[in-house]
């Protein structure tokens, strides 16, 4: 008999039916002639209730091994629950335990842990409740994404994880090398002769995916990327990882209008398709983690959000009522508390707040004719602040080469970006979503380490 998931099962099973489960032991209840386990397969929320007879064959023995976190298989035959809460529960009749889990040392205890000491013990969080419902909803997220885009004759492309160029200019790079770090040869000046290193010259981990995806929008018209990025960020924050995954959307005839109108159906289209598939883990979210995730669930699917320019923005900041740590003026970026603030106090709902500084935004965003500021656009969420970065790319050539030397880069080194420009170029368009952040406003976790499954911050990479 192939075993069967729990979800499937408490969704069709059938009282009499006989099945077979495979999954872990959450909970044990031994009662006077039988006991009762709850088993989980990470296939939905709840467990399936298992009972185990005092005539099942070594009894004794078995409900020794039967502890929190043990693996069993279970055959038997399913039969309508008496309990209050659940539909049908399994009538053990045979019963096989793979791996016990020792009570005395297995970390997850009944009691609800933090997610702090969750972090510590990051190979085994995923059996919780909370971590469960957090990496469905990251698969389900995923999928809607697909989705979306493949509806819509986008071209999933593979840009590559090593690069030679730094998109954003922040200057946040790990670098990547196949020499041992101290046989890395110096030149007389001591600066690194990299002729002896894998790829001659030096090469980072990817913080963007976007220079890739413009080549690949030059022929294919509309493009995405769903893949990992990297940022040496050297900040503790809540919402940064030094690996996370974006989505990069890239559209050629389309300007930042268009851009704005795709991001907002997006998100819009993967919190509807989220709430139909995960809406027991989303009712969870919302009991458990952050009493707003249902309502702002809502509020994303059935209202527009605001749209502002950053001049705008300033302007309401600087009438604020509140005290902000960092400063507000025209000219420096917003902090998230002042992005929070826009959502959360003015708006109370996401806002796409447009046309930047120059001087505080990356190099290829396209220049407004008032010349100092640039069709950039920032989706704004709350709790989280900014969730998509995205900008109309500058796309005539003298221009992009003014803009490159101005921020102190060589036109020379971009020069098969600049070939865009020089053959064939058009209007073109994207955002960069972060995966991770996306997770983190859907669900309310508080902080971005617990919405995926190996989070790499300082200092932290064993598992
Ligand atoms: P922030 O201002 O929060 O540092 P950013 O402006 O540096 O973000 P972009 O370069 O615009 O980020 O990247 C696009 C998107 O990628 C961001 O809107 C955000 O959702 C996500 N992102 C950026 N850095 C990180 C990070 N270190 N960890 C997780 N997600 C990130
Ligand atoms: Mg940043
Ligand atoms: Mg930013
Ligand atoms: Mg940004």
């Amino acid at each position: 008999m192939v075993a069967r998931r729990i979800a499937e099962i408490l969704r069709n099973g059938q009282p009499d039916e006989s099945i077979k489960i495979q999954g872990w032991v959450r909970t044990k209840r031994e009662l006077k002639d039988f006991a009762f386990i709850e088993v989980n397969d990470g296939s939905c929320l709840a467990n399936l209730q298992v009972v185990v007879n005092a005539e099942l064959p070594d009894y004794e023995t078995l409900l020794k091994k039967l502890n929190t976190g043990a693996s069993v298989e279970v055959s038997g035959v399913l039969v309508a629950s008496p309990a209050k809460g659940q539909r049908i529960e399994l009538k053990a009749e045979r019963l096989e335990v793979y791996g016990e889990a020792d009570p005395e040392t297995y970390p997850l205890q009944k009691k609800r842990h933090s997610f702090e000491f969750l972090r510590t013990i990051g190979h085994l969080r995923s059996r919780t409740n909370s971590f469960g419902a957090v990496f469905r909803v990251r698969n389900a997220c995923a999928t809607a994404i697909h989705q979306f885009f493949q509806e819509r004759d986008f071209l999933w492309v593979h840009t590559p994880i090593i690069t030679a160029s730094d998109c954003e200019g922040a200057g946040e790079l790990f670098s990547v090398t196949s020499l041992d770090l101290k046989d890395i040869p110096r030149t007389e000046n001591q600066t690194v002769d990299y002729s002896k290193d894998f790829f001659g010259r030096p090469t980072y981990l990817t913080v963007s995916g976007q220079l890739e995806a413009e080549i690949m929008a030059m022929a294919f018209t509309n493009v995405y990327t769903f893949g990992p990025t990297f940022r040496a960020e050297n900040s503790n924050t809540s919402r940064h990882l030094a690996e996370f995954w974006m989505i990069e959307p890239e559209m050629a005839f389309c300007d930042l209008h268009g851009d704005m109108d795709l991001a907002e159906e997006f998100l819009k289209h993967i919190f509807k398709y989220v709430m139909e598939k995960c809406s027991e883990d989303m009712e969870f979210f919302n009991q458990r983690i952050d009493n707003t995730v249902l309502a702002t669930a809502d509020n994303i699917i059935n209202n527009q959000f605001e749209r502002i320019t950053y001049t705008e923005a300033i302007k309401l900041l600087e009438k604020a009522d509140v005290k902000f740590e960092y400063p507000v003026s025209w000219g420096l970026d917003l902090q998230s508390e002042h992005e929070r603030y826009l959502c959360e106090q003015t708006f109370k709902k996401p806002v796409i707040v447009t046309d930047y500084p120059t001087q505080i935004k990356a190099f290829y965003m396209r220049l407004n004719d008032d010349e100092k500021t640039v069709a950039a656009m920032d989706i704004l969420a709350p709790k989280i602040g900014e969730i998509i970065g995205g900008s109309q790319r500058e796309e005539r050539l003298e221009v992009l080469e003014k803009r490159i030397q101005a921020q102190g880069m060589k036109p020379e080194d971009l020069w098969w970006y600049l070939d865009l420009r020089r053959y064939g170029t058009v209007p073109h368009a994207g955002f960069g979503l972060g995966f991770e952040r996306l997770v983190q406003f859907m669900t309310g976790m508080g902080n971005i380490r617990d919405v995926i499954p190996f989070p790499r911050t300082p200092e932290n990479a064993e598992f």
